[in-house]
């Protein structure tokens, strides 16, 4: 067994309230138990939504409740930059080699366009209702794009294989199967804005930092069946997966921006104490 090396992996868009208390509390105590490395990764590609001052924020929360992290922006470490929009020229690379091996495509369709086609093809949407299917008579023929040498500003996307299960165990929910092409379809790798879209990002740095677990929210489940099908386009090994479960509020609803109370400082500025939040964390908790 490689050594274990998790990551913690916060954007930037807010401040970190409870549910990510729980996910990176979890993934500290798993990677500390062990005896592993713990790199800290700021996610801040989306740059119409990330803040530095939630950037800061977040490190000041997380230390103040009780994490550290032996590779990060504040540490340095062998793998820097651990800020993801410093990181373009490898996610760059990354999309050259999937594009020089056919599996991903410029689409220059807007949504509007992707939205018609979908209700003109009656697409129902079997899998996640979050997810909206990339309508497949969208997709250009093959090889289109393949003699581009830079992404440009167009959306590219990842064919995925119609009709393929996607099998993963995870640490906590078990066995996991998804169906390209039925839970999820064609997905963004690259932004008309210039920047890797989150899957490519996540698959190129996770790869490169050698993480070999990653932990995160449940709600991330889908995602990894796409980062998996990235993992074997690029011929890399994926690591072990382990993903936590939701903090909700008392109507069910999974914690956002607009629970601002359950902010991680606000708590704190309530004199609570980090003590007092990881009592509070473990799974069946539910708020209110
Ligand atoms: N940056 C993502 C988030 O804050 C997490 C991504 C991941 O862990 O893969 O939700």
């Amino acid at each position: 067994m490689p050594d274990y090396r998790g990551r913690i992996a916060p954007t930037p868009t807010g401040y970190l309230h409870l549910g990510h208390a729980r996910t990176f509390g979890c993934a500290f105590e798993r990677c500390r138990l062990a005896g592993g490395t713990l790199i800290y990764r700021l996610e801040d590609l989306d740059q119409a939504r990330c803040r530095p001052e939630y950037a800061m924020a977040a490190m000041e929360d997380l230390r103040w409740f009780g994490l550290d992290w032996q590779e990060g922006p504040d540490v340095g470490g062998p793998h820097a930059p651990y800020i993801q929009s410093q990181r373009g020229d490898w996610h760059r690379a990354i999309w050259r080699r999937l594009k020089d091996r056919g599996w991903i495509y410029p689409s220059h369709h807007s949504r509007k366009e992707v939205a018609a086609a979908r209700q003109a093809a009656n697409a129902p949407n079997e899998g996640d209702p979050a997810e909206e299917l990339f309508p497949t008579d969208l997709r250009p023929t093959p090889g289109t794009g393949q003699n581009r040498t830079e992404p440009g500003e167009v959306n590219w996307r990842f064919r995925v294989p119609d009709g393929e299960t996607i099998r993963f165990e995870d640490g906590r929910c078990g066995t996991r199967a998804y169906t390209a092409g039925r839970d999820f379809g064609d997905f963004i790798v690259w932004r008309r804005d210039g920047f890797a879209a989150y899957d490519l990002a996540v698959v190129a740095d996770d790869h490169a930092m050698h993480i070999t677990e990653v932990v995160r929210g449940e709600d991330l489940l889908l995602a990894t069946a796409r980062q998996l099908l990235l993992y074997r386009a690029l011929d890399w090994e994926p690591p072990a997966w382990y993903h936590t479960a939701l903090v909700r509020d008392h109507e069910g609803r999974r914690l956002a921006k607009r629970h601002a109370d359950l902010s991680i400082r606000a708590l704190a500025s309530l004199n609570w104490k980090a003590s007092d939040l990881w009592h509070h964390l473990p799974e069946g908790f539910s708020l209110g």
